[in-house]
């Protein structure tokens, strides 16, 4: 492609809104631009660096014998209804005005459709089925440009076994190609056990990439090889435990203490043994939550233990009617109705305790969890904190934040139960198919390459993903000998099927093209001037490390394949 018939509109001013550093680079180099919130064409530039890394999930996926399909995102809405997601997405779900038709957010209710049909004997499977294709998500809050967009391109593959042997290997298999998969586009990646929502079980890793722009938190040791999302992770804080004396619990004033802080200030306490109450609205009804001390309550987890869709904070007038009491003054002892009570495991046993004692102004001290309150179970509740003990060495806890690429997911049997798609086993018995979800962001993919690899110029793409691998940069198009040598490299690069963008520009300084060809960030730039001419020779530059060489036009081509393979294996 030459630069004079290209539509390459890279931009100088950069919208305000955008503060990341991958979209304030793809709106520069001409890659995306945005057409509503959340909504984004991808520029041709783009869009050949989308398609690398679509080819790269291809190739993996087809060599782990998974098969591509090609599925509507037009769906109606009475199969979302099977599984009852339309209403579990809610707002997320675009809705199509006045039609029963809905925009598929993913497509687990699909396949499952399609298994039911098809999948009737445990001699049809194991299966894994992906596709490449947008997803439509009303994201509230759209923002970092692809990132978290309304409609992305997602790599969605499922697998059917009929054992849960057979899950496992289909997981371990997902998990492989992912890895090669983030490898090959030259990702630093990490992998966390994530969250399995309400249906409990180990079955879940998100593949992650470092980034203080990433809307999820990670907790991790990088000797033990302990990461967990933390949404999920734990440590080996020490739980609070029994004191020797256990006299009766005792009511005291504390009109100036509302917080566990103020408590322990004014009272000379100890943190952990203030067992802070929270009242929680779970699926409708409502529950007394304990933490000790300043722990912070973690929803997911929340969630996860109860098995819920949905928890809340109460409000401060259910807050009132539960207990009798506002915030900083609720308890174990004297509730004034029966709300349900359970707490977090460190709190297990313990006695020796501070809490609210349900009447604004007062808090019980000597509680016993055990004689003096009505807990009807212990979980892990609680979300970790930096340079806590990990729980598998017992080394401090790294907290980082990072953005989502992957994530891989055992389901079991949760939609096919819902939607009745069955098989009979050697005896002919009818048992739902073990199903398995795996998804991969592709604009994040990109995003996120972007965010780990550019200077303060622009870009620095890796060899797997760069729109073109080739920058010929013809100083003075005008001079016929720099244009014919320029044409020259162009031709013989092209015909070795290396990709390559000649800047032929005549009415631009070559300054101009220096800095367009550090912004677009192909891996190998290729400097043809007058003076290097005069040697028989031309520049090539490496984008990543900033070497330069001089080298014979002859051997142009040559060099420039052989930088491409080096950088190709960093
Ligand atoms: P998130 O928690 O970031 O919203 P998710 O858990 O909803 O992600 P999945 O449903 O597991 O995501 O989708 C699979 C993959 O699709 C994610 O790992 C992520 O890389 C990508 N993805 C999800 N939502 C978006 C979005 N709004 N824009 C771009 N990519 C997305
Ligand atoms: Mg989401």
């Amino acid at each position: 492609m030459r630069v004079t018939k290209a539509f390459l509109p890279t931009l100088k001013e950069i919208p305000s809104d955008a503060t990341m550093i991958s979209h304030r680079l793809m709106l520069r180099a001409g890659m995306i631009r945005l057409l509503g919130a959340g909504i984004y064409s991808f520029l041709p530039l783009g869009y050949r660096a989308l398609k690398k890394a679509i080819q790269i999930i291809r190739e993996e996926m087809d060599a782990i014998g998974a098969q591509e399909f090609h599925l509507p995102a037009l769906n109606p809405v009475e199969v979302w209804d099977e599984t009852g997601r339309t209403e579990a997405f809610g707002d997320t779900m675009f809705h199509i005005k006045n039609r029963p038709y809905v925009l598929a957010p993913t497509h687990e209710e699909i396949i499952t459709s399609i298994a039911r049909s098809f999948v009737k004997s445990y001699k049809d499977m194991p299966q894994a089925w992906y596709q490449i294709q947008e997803k439509f998500r009303n994201e509230p809050r759209p923002r970092s440009g692809v990132i978290r967009s309304r409609q992305f391109t997602m790599k969605d593959s499922y697998s059917l076994d009929a054992t849960w042997e057979g899950l496992d290997q289909s997981y371990e298999m997902h998990s492989r190609a992912y890895h090669r998969i983030y490898q090959r586009c030259g990702l630093n990646f990490f992998v966390v056990g994530a969250s399995s929502g309400a249906m409990g079980g180990t079955g879940s890793q998100e593949f992650m990439v470092e980034s203080d722009a990433g809307e999820d938190v990670c907790a991790m040791n990088d000797e033990s090889g302990y990461a967990a999302n933390l949404e999920v992770a734990t440590s080996r804080v020490p739980p609070v435990g029994r004191v020797e004396e256990n006299p009766p619990a005792e009511k005291f004033a504390t009109p100036e203490a509302r917080t566990i802080d103020e408590l322990v200030e004014q009272f000379g306490l100890v943190e952990e043994r203030c067992a802070k109450a929270l009242v929680y609205i779970v699926d409708n009804s409502p529950y007394l939550i304990f933490m000790a001390g300043n722990d912070q309550l973690n929803e997911s987890k929340l969630q996860a233990a109860l098995g819920a869709n949905e928890v809340r904070p109460a409000r401060d007038d259910e807050l009132g009617e539960l207990t009798g009491a506002d915030a900083g003054s609720i308890g174990p002892i004297n509730l004034k109705t029966n709300v349900p009570q359970i707490a977090d495991q460190r709190l297990e046993h313990a006695n020796g305790l501070v809490s609210g004692a349900n009447e604004n102004g007062y808090h019980f001290r000597n509680i016993d969890f055990d004689r003096d309150a009505k807990i009807t179970a212990y979980y892990d509740l609680r979300t970790v904190q930096e340079g806590e003990p990990d729980p598998l060495g017992g080394r401090p806890l790294r907290v980082v934040r990072a953005i989502e690429v992957g994530h891989i997911f055992k389901l079991g049997t949760k939609y096919s139960e819902a939607m009745g798609a069955t098989f009979l086993d050697e005896n002919g018995k009818t048992h739902p198919i073990i199903m398995g979800s795996y998804g991969i962001g592709v604009e994040r993919i990109l995003a996120c390459h972007i965010e780990q690899s550019h200077d303060e110029k622009g870009i620095i793409w890796h060899p797997a993903l760069a729109p073109y691998h080739v920058h010929i940069i013809a100083l003075k198009m005008q001079s016929a000998e720099v244009a014919a040598a320029a044409e020259d490299i162009y031709a013989r690069l092209a015909g070795e099927n290396v990709e390559v963008l000649l800047d032929d520009r005549t009415n631009v300084s070559a300054g101009f093209k220096f800095n367009d060809a550090d912004l677009l960030g192909f891996p190998v730039q290729v400097v043809v001037g007058e003076r290097n001419l005069k040697d028989g020779k031309a520049e090539i530059k490496v984008r990543k490390t900033g070497e330069r060489e001089k080298v014979r036009i002859e051997e142009v081509v040559t060099r420039c394949q052989e930088l491409l393979g080096e950088l190709a294996q960093a």
